[in-house]
């Protein structure tokens, strides 16, 4: 159908990248300080509506950071989707603690609040100040939602259920910078928030991940264990177990520039998802669309098809045309390492993973492109 494959996901460098990097070579700041780290921090932080950013080397470190920083122990529970990508409940395994599965809900493909209510409230108790799950008597020490392709979870009645029973938030928003929710920015609404600046995420620094927070003390604690916790840097004297875990400048160079151009990344977003929607509209595929209360970066597009056949023939009529679809995420209970891991009943989740498909929505997209991978789609689904 097309000359080049359509990729899913491909970044766009249309603005100052080239001269922010060049600036770091020539000036020989090329590593873990100068301006652009300081700067990216001070410009994320704006775009994420929190006092605080810190830039790191990745989305997973800032997840594994944050669940460290809040008091996840050895031996504690975390609730977290399975429908995710695996680096949310690695983060969980990396502390010692349990991830504790919860199903997530059709509009927002996000966890379901009232699912996750009824299950708190059946299987869990307030003991010394602490939640804890009756059939293990374990903690429950954090609640990762994750921000499904940029849509929004139903945060109020979320954060509602958990600030009740005292379980701290930590907003997994990899996928959803640029996105809000209620007109407030996602990744905010936690005790603190993730990003990823991936190649593949709507914005990049190549690799790249930041925690965001209003929480002054938490900033401040994860730049200092992410660089060494380092107590007294000139002779090498460090009060904890630290990492490196920095994002260098020549990185944080490429995120200025990308963050500059984040506002027209999510308006083209916008545009593609919509181009999609009317190509589907009266068609047997739906769009993911964006859920009430929300406002979505669009970073990603899946379609839902009637049963998992249907899906598994999309997928692969669109793959052999060249066109770069993918499933969405295998569970992460059905990964082998998370088999044994406690869990809420799932059926929502293994419905949307065998029926969903995720489909190309680079920015660089033109129309005539969403509409022809939208038609070979529905002619697919057709049979
Ligand atoms: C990309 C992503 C991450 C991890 O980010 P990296 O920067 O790749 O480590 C975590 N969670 C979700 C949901 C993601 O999509």
């Amino acid at each position: 159908m097309t000359t080049k494959p359509l990729s899913l996901h491909e970044p766009v460098f249309a603005g100052n990248e080239w001269s922010y990097v060049k600036e770091c070579l020539d000036t020989g700041w090329v590593s873990s300080a100068g301006k652009f780290v300081d700067r990216f921090e001070t410009d994320l932080a704006r775009v994420c509506g929190t006092r605080r950013a810190v830039a790191l080397v990745n989305g997973t470190a800032a997840l594994d950071l944050a669940l460290r920083l809040i008091g996840v122990r050895a031996g504690d529970e975390v609730i977290v989707p399975s429908l995710t990508f695996l680096a949310t409940v690695n983060a969980v395994a990396y502390q010692g603690a349990v991830p504790l599965f919860a199903d997530v809900e059709e509009p927002t493909f996000g966890l379901d609040p009232d699912a996750l209510e009824a299950f708190l409230a059946a299987e869990t108790e307030t003991r010394g100040g602490a939640c804890v799950r009756r059939g293990s008597g374990r903690r429950v020490a954090a609640c990762v939602p994750m921000h499904a392709l940029g849509r929004s979870v139903r945060l109020e009645p979320l954060l509602d259920a958990c600030a009740r029973r005292g379980i701290p938030v930590i907003e997994d928003a990899a996928e959803a910078l640029g996105s809000s929710y209620r007109g407030r920015p996602l990744g905010s609404f936690g005790r603190a928030g993730v990003l990823s600046f991936n190649g593949n995420k709507i914005a990049t620094t190549g690799g790249g991940g930041a925690l965001v927070t209003d929480d002054e003390a938490l900033a401040a604690r994860a730049k200092h264990l992410s660089t060494q916790a380092k107590s007294d840097a000139d002779a090498f004297w460090h009060d904890a177990v630290g990492y490196n875990h920095r994002l260098p400048n020549v990185n944080a160079a490429i995120g200025c520039a990308q963050l500059e151009q984040l506002d027209g990344f999510v308006a083209r977003k916008r545009e593609i998802a919509a181009a999609y929607r009317d190509a589907f509209a009266g068609t047997a595929l739906s769009l993911f669309w964006e859920p009430a209360g929300s406002r979505s970066n669009f970073w990603l597009n899946a379609v839902l098809a009637r049963d998992a056949e249907t899906a598994a023939r999309v997928l692969k009529s669109l793959r052999a045309r060249g066109v770069g679809a993918r499933p969405m995420w295998a569970p992460a209970h059905l990964q082998p390492m998370y088999r044994d891991a406690p869990r809420a009943p799932l059926p929502v989740t293994e419905r949307l993973w065998r029926t969903s498909v995720c489909l190309p929505s680079s920015a660089s997209l033109t129309d005539a492109q969403v509409r022809e991978v939208a038609a070979a789609a529905v002619e697919a689904a057709a049979g």
